[in-house]
C-alpha cells in the first residue's frame, strides 16, 4: 500500500517504527509507551486516526491507539472522535 500523503509529517516517518508494533513482547508486556507519547503530539493525528479507521488497520499504534490483530472495534471507535468522524452505526439486535 502506498504511504499516504500526509505520512512524511508523522512523527513516526523515518524512526524505528518497531515501537509502533503492538506485538506482545516475552512475558506480555509491549514497547508503545513511547511511541503513544509521541503520537500526542503529533501534526498530522487526525489523518492518521481517519486513515487507520478506513483500512481497518491493525498492529500498530495510530494517532495514541495501539491496535491489535482483531477486536479493535472500542478502539475504531476512539480513533473515528480523534478523526472527528461520527460514530458508526450500531447493528440492530
Ligand atoms: S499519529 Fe502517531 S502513528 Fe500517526 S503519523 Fe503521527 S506519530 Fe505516526
Amino acid at each position: 500500500m502506498k504511504a499516504p500523503d500526509w505520512f512524511p509529517r508523522g512523527l513516526c516517518s523515518g524512526a524505528d517504527t518497531d515501537r509502533w508494533l503492538t506485538e506482545r513482547l516475552p512475558g506480555g508486556t509491549r514497547r508503545t509507551a513511547r511511541a503513544k507519547r509521541l503520537c500526542k503530539g503529533c501534526p498530522v493525528l487526525t489523518d492518521c486516526a481517519r486513515f487507520a479507521v478506513t483500512t481497518h488497520s491493525t498492529d500498530y499504534v495510530f494517532a495514541g491507539v495501539a491496535l491489535d490483530k482483531d477486536g479493535n472495534t472500542q478502539r475504531y471507535d476512539r480513533l473515528r472522535r480523534i478523526a472527528g468522524m461520527p460514530p458508526r452505526k450500531k447493528s440492530a439486535a
